[in-house]
């Protein structure tokens, strides 16, 4: 294993506890490797965690003998990699509006365009299983389907990506939309955003958004 993976790893789940994403030491943080994933240790704090601290877990589930316990979400973890091959880094969080939205177990509607970002035209909601238990696996792995991004009930959400920094990216973004979709309820019902609306956004993104390549 690359001292540079544990230490990115490491470096992404301080990150999210210093975005506030992850309250305590809730949350937890994993990439792909070669033979399976590296994910965080369960119930440390953010703040003294180093690169010896990131556990190796096979992608059969065996862990190498010696290292810290795992994520209590392992399962989690090694259940969307398998079933996603285009997704490398998965964070998950108990940010404040996504948890708060998961505790009425409803998605987050097309309310504002960023929501494509998460691949889908709403954020679902992932039916509601004890932490750590192979059926909340399940239901988050089901809940995603080819998405991005899911709240799961009564307890936080799940952002992918193809990096660390695009997962920890997506994860922020989707607690910024919770939060405008939370303040929006207060004053009334928000105005939702229809599907050939969406697949502009999708093409504006695709097209013209960002910085693109010099030449081009
Ligand atoms: P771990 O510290 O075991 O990763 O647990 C945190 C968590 O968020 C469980 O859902
Ligand atoms: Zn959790």
């Amino acid at each position: 294993m690359t001292l540079h993976a544990r230490e990115e790893l490491i470096a992404t789940a301080r990150r999210m506890s210093e975005l506030g994403l992850a309250p305590g030491t809730s949350g937890n943080v994993s990439v792909r490797t070669a033979q399976g994933f590296l994910v965080t240790p369960s119930g440390m704090s953010y703040d003294g965690l180093r690169g010896d601290d990131a556990v190796e877990v096979k992608a059969d589930g065996t862990l190498r003998p010696g290292q810290r316990a795992p994520s209590t979400e392992w399962q989690l973890h090694r259940d969307i990699l398998a079933r996603r091959p285009d997704t490398h880094a998965i964070v998950h969080t108990h940010s404040m509006f996504c948890t708060t939205l998961s505790m009425l177990r409803r998605p987050i509607p097309a309310v504002h365009y960023t929501v494509v970002l998460a691949g889908t035209d709403e954020i679902p909601c992932a039916d509601y299983a004890t932490f750590g238990s192979p059926e909340l696996a399940q239901s988050v792995v089901r809940a995603l389907g080819a998405g991005l991004a899911c709240l799961m009930a009564n307890h936080g959400m799940v952002a992918l990506g193809p990096t660390l920094p695009a997962a920890l990216r997506l994860a922020a973004e989707v607690e910024t939309l919770a939060a405008q979709y939370w303040h929006a309820l207060q004053l009334g019902s928000p105005h939702i955003l229809d599907r050939d609306e969406l697949l502009r956004v999708r093409h504006r993104f695709a097209s013209s958004w960002g910085q693109k390549k010099p030449g081009r």
